[in-house]
């Protein structure tokens, strides 16, 4: 019998559905809140959340199959899984419209300060007469021009919006198609009433939105990462926003996560933050927990699982015998 190790906390967690796919198909199940090397050493194949899986823990795990629960790699030692022939899978599309939704949602709580004058009235007993922006006619930056990127293009477009989009890997008439302006990052930085951001987070793209850029951006300009966090260098947000550069800010990732209580973060003024729950609705886990659960039954069952991320695995699993 097979043996699934589950690290994230919403796996079967609404619904047996995924639990019984996988006890269907002869796995057993072993749950755990973190990578203890121990089951790793047990288990033959892994449904991952976002914590950290160091090439050293795959190496001596006993690991066939890494199946991401989510879309961003960047937790997962692509490199040695790679090197030790172990695919590793991502759930793509399964949450891209969660993302997209949350990100409109940061939208009118920004533009009208809904937390601010929330908090005064419950707080405070303050019957505040705080003045907002209509979104309507404004200019929403997006930053990778991916599934969440043209999700979220797409709704804002739906409010009237005009958007810009920077993403040097997508061409213009991708772009075009979906009546979005292609721009470089300084017109996009400059232009934009709110800057959102959707890529992933690697080499390039580390603080990847610094000082500089966040410079550029128009005073009454507003940033939303709900991306990876280490994309925005998070002193210099802080800094930007206590000297007013910048109107506001929501962050759903963050560069440690879970945020520390010590995070220069908390002390922010004009600063939305949301515990990374961008993928946390119930349709989206239900696709990832499927998704992971089905890559992982296919595996074992000789068939070439969908979305792997190292393609360089999919040639060697062919030749093993491994079928489309
Ligand atoms: P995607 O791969 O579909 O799109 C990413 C886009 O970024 C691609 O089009 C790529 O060309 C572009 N890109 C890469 N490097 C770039 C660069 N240097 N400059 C501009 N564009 C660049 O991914 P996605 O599904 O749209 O996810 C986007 C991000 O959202 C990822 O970081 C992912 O981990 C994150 N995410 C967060 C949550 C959450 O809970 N907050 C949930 C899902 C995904």
């Amino acid at each position: 019998m097979k043996t699934v190790l589950i690290v994230t906390r919403t796996f079967g967690k609404y619904t047996s559905e995924p639990i019984d796919l996988l006890k269907n198909n002869g796995f057993d199940l072993l749950w755990s809140d973190s990578l203890n090397p121990d089951l790793l050493r047990r288990a033959d194949a892994i449904i991952l959340g976002t914590g950290k899986l160091t090439g050293e823990m795959i190496e001596n795990s006993s690991l066939k199959i890494i199946a991401r629960h989510g879309v961003g790699v960047d937790n997962v030692d692509l490199k040695k899984a790679t090197d030790l022939g172990i695919p590793v899978t991502i759930t793509p599309n399964a949450n891209t419209v969660s993302v997209a939704e949350l990100v409109i949602g940061l939208i009118f709580v920004l533009s009208r300060r809904l937390v601010d004058v929330h908090n005064e009235l419950f707080e405070k007993r303050k019957f505040s007469s705080s003045v907002g922006i209509e979104v309507l006619g404004k200019t929403l930056g997006v930053i990778g021009f991916g599934a969440i990127g043209r999700e979220t293009a797409k709704r804002g477009l739906c409010l009237g919006m005009r958007v810009l989009a920077y993403d040097p890997y997508v061409s213009r008439e991708v772009i075009h198609q979906y009546s979005v302006e292609q721009v470089d990052l300084e017109t996009l930085l400059k232009t934009s009433d709110f800057v959102s951001l959707h890529l992933p987070l690697n080499q390039t793209t580390r603080k990847m939105i610094g000082k500089r850029e966040i410079q550029m951006m128009k005073k009454t300009a507003f940033l939303i990462n709900t991306s990876r966090g280490g994309i925005v260098d998070e002193n210099a947000l802080v800094e930007a926003l206590k000297e007013n550069q910048i109107a506001g800010a929501a962050f759903d990732a963050f560069e440690v996560e879970p945020l520390p209580e010590d995070s220069v973060l908390y002390n922010c003024p004009k600063l939305i933050l949301t515990p990374h729950i961008g993928a946390h609705t119930y349709e989206a886990i239900y696709r990832m927990n499927m998704m992971a659960s089905q890559a992982v039954v296919d595996f074992f069952n000789k068939k070439l699982p969908q979305h792997i991320v190292n393609v360089e695995i999919v040639d060697r699993l062919l030749k093993q015998g491994f079928s489309h």
